[in-house]
């Protein structure tokens, strides 16, 4: 099923998306983690509705860089040995429709990144590949805006990935049962019309299980984090001539099966 986060004018709530239309419920999110049951609830109009980033506050987001093997192939790098994590604040979250706003100011090199999102659904702690999967609770569709000046120039990633807007996520949750394999599923990205990223999740080099495994050998992952795993090629900046995004621009990411997440670009 699809789990979606939305406003309408009686506050937050999450539902079932059904095509076009969502079954409400008064659940909590700790309430979906925990498998409680759903229980009748009004269907209203996805259109009537404003939707919300389905995760708001996950207790971290970590995310893997160079994970894709044409993404390798286009930076004229070796594959890494084990999986380069880092991370984006929580704060850098927003959902389907919202604007990726950024201030010339700060960065000239605004570029995207389409991901799969894993979000876990129980605590994982030395978890082996053979029960990583047992850990997810679904998948959503992430783009990991990455200005890339501040990413390279500061010889630390997370300032240049953790920018306020450049983490939207969306525009649901396909919980783990309707995903037969993670490693086979399209995604890619469409910049005004134009595709500029169109693979498959077969190129990551660390697959969904390897990804949760290593993870929980360093650190507990905890109900609703999130992991982005990582993009393939045709970013922006390995481009010739680079593409960043500017003012005016409509990115689109879209994980095959889960959905399109689509956001305006707004320069201050
Ligand atoms: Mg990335």
């Amino acid at each position: 099923m699809k789990w979606v986060r939305f406003q309408d004018s009686d506050g937050i709530f999450y539902g079932i998306q059904d095509g076009d239309s969502i079954q409400k419920t008064n659940l909590s999110w700790e309430d979906i983690l925990a498998g409680q049951a759903v229980t009748g609830g009004a269907s209203v109009s996805l259109d009537s509705v404003k939707v919300l980033a389905p995760i708001a506050s996950p207790s971290k987001i970590v995310a893997v860089g160079q994970n894709y093997m044409d993404h390798c192939r286009e930076q004229n790098v070796a594959p890494p040995e084990r999986p380069i994590l880092f991370t984006k604040f929580t704060t850098s979250i927003i959902g389907n429709g919202d604007t990726i706003e950024y201030a010339q100011a700060l960065t000239q090199q605004a570029d995207y990144e389409v991901e799969l999102a894993v979000v876990i659904g129980k605590e994982a702690r030395n978890v082996s590949e053979e029960d990583a999967l047992d850990y997810v609770f679904g998948y959503t569709v992430a783009n990991d805006v990455s200005a890339r000046d501040l990413q390279f120039g500061d010889k630390q990633w997370v300032r240049g990935k953790s920018l306020d807007t450049f983490c939207p996520m969306g525009p649901c949750i396909l919980t783990a049962d309707e995903v037969k394999d993670p490693q086979d599923l399209k995604l890619s990205t469409t910049l005004n019309g134009t595709v500029l990223q169109d693979s498959t999740t077969a190129e990551m080099i660390f697959g969904v299980r390897h990804l949760i495994s290593f993870c929980s050998k360093a650190f507990t992952l905890l109900p609703g984090d999130v992991i982005l795993t990582g993009t393939p090629d045709g970013v922006g900046v390995f481009r010739d001539p680079p593409i960043f995004l500017t003012d005016g621009d409509t990115v689109t990411c879209e994980v095959e099966g889960i959905g399109q997440l689509t956001n305006p670009v707004s320069v201050i």
